[in-house]
């Protein structure tokens, strides 16, 4: 196809040909930015006032943090390591501070040895992680797609191009945990160089410390990719991973953790060191937007002050939620385990016409949400799963608490249940949720009545 149809296009052809149809309609630049602000505009306006936004990996950051993206320490350019021979640049002594106090800061907020500061994803902490834990070649173990398993750990992302061989670890479809007894049957005999425990769909801890026992037989490692539990993680809740014996952590620092879209690594052993921040500088990351780090600071200092509050409303919320789901008739995963110990919820959405379709149908009545593979799926089902993923990070961060999630489950029982139209119950979507315009667990607002 690529290379014959000269018109190929990956992203969704219809959209770009109506943004071409909009610039062709401008008289000027000018006007072709005021359409690029009226987007913006418009998605503010809908998604930031008049949604329950259920996104499992969304955060709304503090207005101090929101600020700080267009500082202008964003303009400067600082690549390498701190300080001033490190630096290529010079001018650069105040950014040295503040890139401190955020490693400092994060150091702090994960009990770590090492942290850093300038990974612009979890994705691009994966690849770090990667090149420098496992060479070509090597075999790895991870979890597959509809256990939770996540893109970057697996064949199509930064493990695949690293060119590693990648086996499963052994899940419980029920349960929705790892499989120890079967893993520790599997793992010696492919002896994986590392063994990787990153969901996307992740309800429950992992046996990090059992499991570090079994590899450390062939001196393997055990990375905990926790871009979702990382908030949790900090607050103290979920697991403590560096503590029970992984060798390295990443995060995103966008999802339970609430602070800027980037990522996040911390590890304790002094002989990671050069190979992790090696593979960080000079190879993922050159300019690392300062503006973001100074973001991320802050974010972790509102974590040390409100992170334990805010983190365990969030998942009393999402166990609300799963309940209330449950109840009035949506089958949600774990239910016999009390739903979760994060911020997600999982519901089985077949019998109401699938994950594709439930999402689009909540998002008609302004409830955004997002179809999601579940172990009865097969891992070609990716566009067609059965799931559909809620987190509670911005409803609570909005002030909501248990009494909202019923509410909230009402609304989805409405569409689902009752098949209520849309647009019958867009109104009350967006009547309930004008009221909660302000975000809590920060220093502005501190914390919800
Ligand atoms: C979201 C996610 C990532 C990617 O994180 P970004 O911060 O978006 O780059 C990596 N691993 C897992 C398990 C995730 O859920």
């Amino acid at each position: 196809m690529i290379g014959k149809n000269t018109n190929f296009e990956v992203h969704d052809p219809e959209v770009l040909a109506q943004a071409r149809a909009v610039l062709d309609a401008c008289n000027s630049a000018r006007e072709m930015e005021e359409a690029v602000l009226a987007a913006v505009a418009r998605n503010e306006e809908w998604r930031g006032k008049r949604c329950i936004n259920l996104l499992a990996p969304e955060a709304p950051t503090s207005p101090t943090v929101r600020a700080l993206l267009s500082a202008e320490v964003g303009i400067r350019a600082a690549e390498g390591h701190i300080g001033s021979v490190n630096r290529w640049f010079a001018g650069t002594q105040h950014i040295d501070e503040l890139e401190a106090l955020c490693i400092e800061l994060l150091k702090k907020v994960f009990r770590a040895r090492y942290a850093d500061h300038r990974l612009m994803g979890s994705m691009i902490g994966n690849m770090a992680v990667y090149t420098a834990l496992t060479q070509p070649g090597d075999v790895i173990m991870s979890v597959a797609q509809p256990f939770g398993g996540h893109s970057s750990n697996l064949v199509d992302g930064p493990a695949g191009v690293r060119g590693l061989k990648i086996i499963d670890v052994p899940f419980d479809p029920v349960e929705l945990e790892v499989d120890l007894d079967l893993f520790r049957k599997v793992a010696p005999l492919v002896r994986p160089k590392v063994v990787s425990l990153g969901l996307s769909m992740t309800l429950f801890p992992f046996p990090i410390q059992a499991m570090r026992e079994i590899v450390a037989e062939w001196d393997g490692y055990i990375y905990f990719d926790g871009a979702h539990q990382l908030g949790l993680v900090a607050a103290g809740l979920f697991q403590d991973p560096l503590a029970e014996g992984a060798a390295v952590v990443t995060g995103s620092a966008g999802k339970t953790f609430s602070g800027p879209q980037s990522g996040i690594i911390v590890w304790n052993d002094p002989d990671l060191t050069v190979p992790i921040t090696n593979a960080i500088f000079p190879v993922l990351v050159a300019t690392h937007q300062v503006n973001r780090v100074a973001a991320l600071a802050v974010s972790a200092a509102e974590m040390l002050e409100f992170g334990q509050v805010y983190m365990e409303q969030i998942v009393r919320n999402a166990q609300a939620l799963g309940a209330a789901l449950h109840q009035r008739g949506i089958p949600v995963l774990g239910a016999h385990k009390g739903y979760t110990h994060t911020q997600q919820v999982i519901a089985d959405v077949r019998q109401f016409g699938g994950g594709i379709a439930v999402a689009q149908l909540l998002a008609r009545a302004n409830i955004i949400t997002n179809k999601n593979l579940i172990p009865t799926d097969r891992p070609e089902d990716w566009d067609h799963p059965s799931g559909l993923r809620m987190g509670t990070i911005e409803i609570t961060r909005l002030g909501m608490r248990e009494e909202e999630m019923e509410t909230i489950a009402d609304f989805i029982a409405r569409l689902l249940i009752e098949k209520e139209a849309p647009a019958n119950v867009l109104e009350d979507v967006i009547e309930f949720r004008q009221p909660y315009q302000k975000l809590y667990y920060c220093f502005e607002h501190g914390l919800p009545k």
